[in-house]
């Protein structure tokens, strides 16, 4: 593959149709990193038709599911065999600190792939007790058909294996887009996919910009589109993809609350807190944001979370004493900083942070907690999707509870508290798809997630990808 040929199509590595590219860039420098083909309307035809037929061909149709589970499982043993590449990659295109990239990023792919490898050969249909005599009745799970796996910026590499890899477990074949800021680890991943056996058509690539995205999800040859992203595009692309009625899966935005009652542990509290709100330089869906502390200890659990965030060690994600890398982009970094602005403007007090770091190449920002941070302000409401945090006191537990869910998103929520029938009378009254106890914000391949309210339709991870990525077939015969 020479650089600008990162179209994947039909098993082979191609330039755009219109000659278009563009550089990905280093955040941590802002220079660029590679130069990648910038793929049209007319690329998304070929990788359509190409996807198309893969999807019943002898070489991916008509093998086996052990057969089947084998390339996935190897798929994980060559992600784990280029677990360093792979790393290296992801912090110089996305920016994350080399220690998250090797055990979020890459472990979490190849760990999925290998989850995935394991359901193939069990992806079981029923038989239900019909009240027909002399009928029996089966159901059985078929491949939705084509799928367009569109993914962001934030965790490239990992993300793209929550959708490749129980897309193809259920049989499926795929037209993977990266995010125009980080392509570089899902075009090796789409190498590693085809050396591991992937027949050719099985999983196509086109690297490029919302134009890309656009003409999958409208596409009448696409019968499924997975989308992670904002919240706005998740709304356009439900209204595009309307044509053909496609099955559309969301992964959308979060402002998730973190409650801490009265009786929490606060050391662990903030520090869980801190881990939970800080991976990825906050650019994280799921990143603690809100952080609703009752009254006793709001000023304390501020001030030791600006006193923690002030000594952390900005730097380049490669050096591996970075504790916060880079934001992906300097317009990402512009839209924290303006988010940040007007918390100001509001009447927030800023604890901590609150600017740019200027001092460094690329686009760093320093991380920023705000205390006194009332639930209209714009810092409360917007997804900021950077290193900032926001201290909200409160008084009475049904206070924090219905403050907490004062917002379109329902993605995650934290609740810290020492009394276990606190803790799930809590996990029961917040709308979110994830409630974690006592710890910060991990996910597990097994483990559901998704979004109740704006931030999605569906849930990956665990079964809930076999339904995402199969249509149910009940089959009649007579028995007479
Ligand atoms: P952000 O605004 O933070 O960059 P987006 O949610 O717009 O995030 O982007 C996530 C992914 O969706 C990227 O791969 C991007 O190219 C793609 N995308 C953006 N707009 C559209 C669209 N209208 N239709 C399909 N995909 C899109």
């Amino acid at each position: 593959m020479s650089t600008t040929n990162t179209l994947f199509i039909g098993g082979e590595w191609q330039s755009a149709a219109s000659g278009a590219e563009f550089d990905t860039l280093d955040p941590a420098t802002g220079q660029p990193n590679a130069r990648v083909a910038d793929a049209g309307a007319a690329d998304a035809d070929a990788a359509v038709a190409a996807a198309r037929a893969a999807l019943g061909s002898p070489d991916w149709a008509g093998i086996t599911p052990a057969q089947r589970a084998r390339i996935l499982w190897r798929i994980g043993d060559l992600i784990e065999e280029h677990a360093q590449e792979l790393a290296e990659l992801e912090t110089r295109d996305q920016g994350q600190p080399i220690g998250i990239s090797k055990a979020v990023s890459v472990a979490g792919a190849a760990e999925h792939f290998r989850y995935y490898a394991g359901w193939v050969t069990k992806i079981y249909g029923e038989t239900a007790p019909l009240s027909f005599p002399g009928v029996l009745q089966y159901t059985k799970r078929e491949p939705v058909g084509v799928c367009a796996l569109i993914t962001p910026w934030n965790f490239p590499l990992m993300i793209a294996t929550w959708k490749i890899a129980p897309a193809l477990a259920c049989g499926n074949t795929v037209i993977v887009k990266p995010a125009e800021q980080t392509p570089l680890t899902t075009v090796r991943l789409v190498e590693l996919c085809r050396q591991a056996g992937v027949p050719a058509g099985v999983v196509n690539l086109l690297t490029g910009g919302p134009e890309a995205g656009r003409a999958l999800v409208e596409h009448p040859g696409v019968d499924k589109v997975s989308f992670t992203g904002s919240t706005e595009t998740g709304r356009a692309i439900i209204q595009a993809s309307a044509g053909n009625l496609k099955r559309v899966s969301l992964e959308l935005g979060g402002k998730a609350p973190s409650i801490v009652l009265p009786d929490a542990d606060l050391d662990a509290a903030v520090a869980g807190c801190l881990q939970g709100s800080l991976l990825n330089s906050g650019q994280v869906c799921a990143a603690y944001t809100r952080f609703l502390v009752h009254r006793s200890l709001a000023d304390e659990f501020a001030q030791r979370c600006a006193k923690a965030v002030a000594g952390m060690r900005l730097g380049p994600g490669i050096a591996p004493d970075t504790e916060l890398g880079p934001l992906v982009s300097a317009e990402h970094r512009d839209h924290v900083d303006a988010l940040v602005r007007s918390g100001v403007k509001e009447g927030a007090t800023l604890l901590a942070g609150g600017s740019p770091a200027d001092d460094l190449p690329g686009f760093f920002y320093r991380p920023t907690v705000f205390m006194g941070v009332r639930d209209d302000m714009q810092i409360a409401r917007k997804e900021i999707f950077g290193p900032v945090l926001s201290v909200m006191p409160y008084e009475d537990e049904d206070e924090a509870v219905a403050r907490a869910n004062d917002t379109e998103y329902g993605l995650a929520a934290a609740v810290w508290t020492r009394d276990i029938a606190s803790a799930h009378r809590l996990a029961g009254a917040i709308r979110a798809g994830t409630v974690y106890i006592n710890m910060p914000n991990p996910l597990d391949a097994s483990a559901p997630w998704g979004g109740f309210k704006s931030s999605g339709w569906g849930r990956e991870m665990g079964r809930g990808a076999i339904d995402l990525y199969t249509e149910v077939k009940s089959v009649w015969t007579s028995l007479a």
